[in-house]
Protein backbone atom coordinates (compact mmCIF):
# COMPACT_ATOMS: atom_id res chain seq x y z
CA UNK A 1 0.00 0.00 0.00
CA UNK A 2 1.29 3.44 -1.28
CA UNK A 3 2.30 5.65 1.78
CA UNK A 4 2.10 2.77 4.40
CA UNK A 5 3.02 3.91 7.67
CA UNK A 6 5.57 0.55 7.38
CA UNK A 7 7.37 2.84 4.80
CA UNK A 8 7.38 6.21 6.06
CA UNK A 9 8.68 6.42 9.84
CA UNK A 10 12.14 6.47 10.62
CA UNK A 11 12.54 6.64 14.14
CA UNK A 12 10.72 6.91 17.67
CA UNK A 13 12.02 9.02 20.37
CA UNK A 14 11.78 8.23 24.05
CA UNK A 15 10.42 11.53 25.22
CA UNK A 16 9.83 11.83 28.79
CA UNK A 17 9.16 15.99 28.35
CA UNK A 18 12.39 16.41 29.86
CA UNK A 19 15.42 18.17 28.40
CA UNK A 20 17.47 15.56 26.80
CA UNK A 21 14.36 13.87 25.11
CA UNK A 22 13.03 17.24 23.63
CA UNK A 23 16.53 17.63 21.96
CA UNK A 24 16.50 14.04 20.92
CA UNK A 25 13.32 14.66 19.49
CA UNK A 26 14.04 18.21 17.66
CA UNK A 27 17.39 16.08 16.10
CA UNK A 28 15.27 13.44 15.06
CA UNK A 29 13.07 15.57 13.39
CA UNK A 30 15.58 17.16 11.34
CA UNK A 31 16.90 14.13 10.38
CA UNK A 32 14.02 12.89 8.53
CA UNK A 33 10.82 15.42 8.77
CA UNK A 34 8.60 15.32 11.36
CA UNK A 35 6.63 13.30 9.29
CA UNK A 36 8.85 10.15 9.66
CA UNK A 37 9.35 10.18 13.44
CA UNK A 38 7.36 9.10 15.98
CA UNK A 39 7.97 9.44 20.04
CA UNK A 40 6.59 7.59 22.90
CA UNK A 41 5.73 8.57 26.09
CA UNK A 42 5.75 6.12 29.14
CA UNK A 43 3.80 6.78 32.02
CA UNK A 44 5.24 3.94 34.59
CA UNK A 45 3.68 6.08 38.17
CA UNK A 46 6.25 8.61 38.25
CA UNK A 47 5.35 11.03 40.69
CA UNK A 48 4.50 14.07 38.25
CA UNK A 49 1.90 13.22 35.32
CA UNK A 50 2.73 16.51 34.65
CA UNK A 51 5.80 15.22 32.22
CA UNK A 52 2.92 13.77 30.30
CA UNK A 53 1.65 16.78 29.81
CA UNK A 54 4.89 18.98 28.47
CA UNK A 55 5.78 15.67 26.60
CA UNK A 56 2.03 15.99 24.54
CA UNK A 57 3.10 19.65 24.14
CA UNK A 58 6.68 19.05 22.66
CA UNK A 59 5.06 16.12 20.16
CA UNK A 60 2.81 18.79 18.86
CA UNK A 61 4.84 21.31 18.87
CA UNK A 62 7.52 19.68 16.50
CA UNK A 63 4.43 18.12 14.88
CA UNK A 64 5.72 14.38 14.88
CA UNK A 65 3.46 12.10 12.57
CA UNK A 66 2.76 10.04 15.60
CA UNK A 67 2.97 10.32 19.48
CA UNK A 68 1.88 7.38 21.86
CA UNK A 69 1.59 7.42 25.96
CA UNK A 70 1.96 3.89 27.02
CA UNK A 71 1.14 3.26 30.85
CA UNK A 72 3.50 0.77 32.51
CA UNK A 73 1.18 0.68 35.79
CA UNK A 74 2.87 -2.78 37.09
CA UNK A 75 6.06 -1.00 37.79
CA UNK A 76 5.43 0.22 41.38
CA UNK A 77 4.53 -2.99 41.90
CA UNK A 78 7.92 -4.33 41.04
CA UNK A 79 10.07 -1.88 43.02
CA UNK A 80 10.20 1.00 45.14
CA UNK A 81 12.53 4.31 44.60
CA UNK A 82 11.51 8.20 44.95
CA UNK A 83 10.49 8.86 41.39
CA UNK A 84 7.63 6.80 42.05
CA UNK A 85 6.62 6.75 45.73
CA UNK A 86 6.51 10.49 47.35
CA UNK A 87 7.19 8.83 50.71
CA UNK A 88 11.37 8.50 49.50
CA UNK A 89 12.95 11.07 49.75
CA UNK A 90 14.98 12.36 46.51
CA UNK A 91 19.10 11.44 47.89
CA UNK A 92 21.75 9.57 48.11
CA UNK A 93 23.25 7.34 50.73
CA UNK A 94 26.91 7.93 51.67
CA UNK A 95 28.62 5.68 49.39
CA UNK A 96 25.41 4.11 47.39
CA UNK A 97 26.56 4.10 43.61
CA UNK A 98 23.13 6.00 42.97
CA UNK A 99 20.44 8.27 44.13
CA UNK A 100 17.45 6.97 45.34
CA UNK A 101 15.61 8.58 42.33
CA UNK A 102 17.04 5.20 40.22
CA UNK A 103 13.97 3.20 38.74
CA UNK A 104 15.50 0.06 37.88
CA UNK A 105 15.56 -1.42 34.54
CA UNK A 106 13.72 1.68 33.08
CA UNK A 107 15.61 2.26 29.92
CA UNK A 108 15.89 -1.44 29.25
CA UNK A 109 12.44 -1.73 29.37
CA UNK A 110 11.46 1.80 27.96
CA UNK A 111 13.57 0.48 24.82
CA UNK A 112 12.50 -2.42 24.43
CA UNK A 113 9.04 -1.52 24.73
CA UNK A 114 10.04 1.61 21.91
CA UNK A 115 11.73 -1.18 19.71
CA UNK A 116 8.60 -3.09 19.40
CA UNK A 117 6.12 -0.15 18.74
CA UNK A 118 9.36 0.73 15.99
CA UNK A 119 9.62 -2.83 14.53
CA UNK A 120 5.73 -2.25 13.94
CA UNK A 121 6.22 1.54 12.34
CA UNK A 122 8.71 0.12 10.08
CA UNK A 123 11.38 2.22 12.21
CA UNK A 124 14.81 1.31 12.96
CA UNK A 125 16.12 4.56 15.23
CA UNK A 126 15.10 4.70 18.31
CA UNK A 127 16.40 8.21 19.95
CA UNK A 128 16.60 8.31 24.10
CA UNK A 129 18.60 11.26 26.01
CA UNK A 130 20.78 9.12 28.03
CA UNK A 131 24.19 10.53 28.97
CA UNK A 132 27.17 8.97 30.54
CA UNK A 133 29.05 11.48 31.07
CA UNK A 134 27.24 14.23 33.45
CA UNK A 135 24.78 11.20 34.87
CA UNK A 136 23.65 10.21 38.45
CA UNK A 137 24.87 7.01 38.68
CA UNK A 138 22.26 5.13 36.69
CA UNK A 139 23.64 1.72 35.10
CA UNK A 140 21.57 1.54 32.82
CA UNK A 141 22.91 5.27 31.00
CA UNK A 142 26.13 3.95 30.12
CA UNK A 143 27.23 3.10 26.28
CA UNK A 144 28.08 -0.38 27.34
CA UNK A 145 24.34 -1.19 28.56
CA UNK A 146 23.11 0.11 24.80
CA UNK A 147 25.45 -1.76 23.15
CA UNK A 148 24.23 -4.89 25.18
CA UNK A 149 20.44 -3.63 25.10
CA UNK A 150 20.58 -2.86 20.96
CA UNK A 151 22.46 -6.72 20.37
CA UNK A 152 19.63 -8.32 22.83
CA UNK A 153 16.80 -6.38 20.68
CA UNK A 154 18.30 -7.05 17.65
CA UNK A 155 18.04 -10.82 18.17
CA UNK A 156 14.88 -10.60 20.19
CA UNK A 157 13.11 -9.37 17.04
CA UNK A 158 15.28 -9.82 13.97
CA UNK A 159 15.28 -6.11 12.92
CA UNK A 160 18.21 -4.02 12.62
CA UNK A 161 17.45 -1.60 15.38
CA UNK A 162 19.89 1.75 16.01
CA UNK A 163 19.48 3.17 19.50
CA UNK A 164 20.36 6.67 18.49
CA UNK A 165 22.37 7.91 21.87
CA UNK A 166 23.24 11.92 21.04
CA UNK A 167 24.05 13.23 24.21
CA UNK A 168 26.06 9.84 25.33
CA UNK A 169 29.79 11.75 25.61
CA UNK A 170 28.59 15.06 26.06
CA UNK A 171 28.15 17.51 28.97
CA UNK A 172 25.04 18.98 30.10
CA UNK A 173 26.66 22.66 29.25
CA UNK A 174 27.23 20.80 25.70
CA UNK A 175 23.35 19.51 25.41
CA UNK A 176 22.79 23.23 26.06
CA UNK A 177 24.93 24.69 23.46
CA UNK A 178 23.56 22.17 21.09
CA UNK A 179 20.21 23.20 21.79
CA UNK A 180 21.16 26.75 20.61
CA UNK A 181 22.49 25.61 17.37
CA UNK A 182 19.31 23.89 16.67
CA UNK A 183 17.25 27.26 17.76
CA UNK A 184 15.13 25.64 20.50
CA UNK A 185 17.29 27.12 23.71
CA UNK A 186 14.02 29.25 24.82
CA UNK A 187 11.93 26.24 23.52
CA UNK A 188 13.66 23.57 25.96
CA UNK A 189 14.50 26.60 29.30
CA UNK A 190 11.06 27.01 29.69
CA UNK A 191 8.98 24.08 28.01
CA UNK A 192 10.59 20.80 29.13
CA UNK A 193 10.41 19.14 32.71
CA UNK A 194 13.88 17.80 34.49
CA UNK A 195 13.01 18.66 38.04
CA UNK A 196 11.98 15.90 40.59
CA UNK A 197 9.76 18.25 42.07
CA UNK A 198 7.60 18.49 39.17
CA UNK A 199 8.44 21.71 38.60
CA UNK A 200 8.75 23.30 34.73
CA UNK A 201 11.44 25.10 33.64
CA UNK A 202 14.55 25.85 35.89
CA UNK A 203 12.66 23.86 38.60
CA UNK A 204 12.88 23.43 42.39
CA UNK A 205 16.62 24.38 41.92
CA UNK A 206 17.29 22.08 44.28
CA UNK A 207 16.87 18.64 43.47
CA UNK A 208 19.77 16.48 41.85
CA UNK A 209 18.27 16.79 38.12
CA UNK A 210 17.67 20.84 38.70
CA UNK A 211 21.50 21.24 39.55
CA UNK A 212 22.70 19.33 36.65
CA UNK A 213 20.45 21.16 34.58
CA UNK A 214 20.93 24.47 35.89
CA UNK A 215 24.41 24.07 36.14
CA UNK A 216 25.06 22.81 32.72
CA UNK A 217 23.11 26.24 31.68
CA UNK A 218 25.29 28.54 33.02
CA UNK A 219 28.30 27.11 31.95
CA UNK A 220 27.13 27.24 28.58
CA UNK A 221 26.14 30.77 29.34
CA UNK A 222 29.17 31.85 30.67
CA UNK A 223 30.94 30.60 27.73
CA UNK A 224 29.30 32.65 25.70
CA UNK A 225 29.77 35.76 27.52
CA UNK A 226 33.64 34.86 27.89
CA UNK A 227 35.31 37.34 25.53
CA UNK A 228 38.26 34.36 24.58
CA UNK A 229 36.18 31.90 24.46
CA UNK A 230 34.21 33.69 21.26
CA UNK A 231 37.31 34.67 19.40
CA UNK A 232 38.68 30.95 19.45
ZN1 LIG B 1 14.20 20.24 41.00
Amino acid sequence: MKGDAKERCKAVVVLSGGQDSAICLALAVRKHGAGRVAAITFNYGQRHALETKYAKALARHFGVARHKIVRLDFYRHLTRNALLDDGIPIARAAGAPCPTTVVEGRNALFLLAAGIWAKELGAKEIYTGVSQTDYSGYPDCRAGFIKAQQRTMRLAMEWPFKIVTPFMNMTKAEEWALADRLGILELVKEQTLTCYNGIPGAGCGNCPACKLRNAGLRAYESSLSAPMARTM
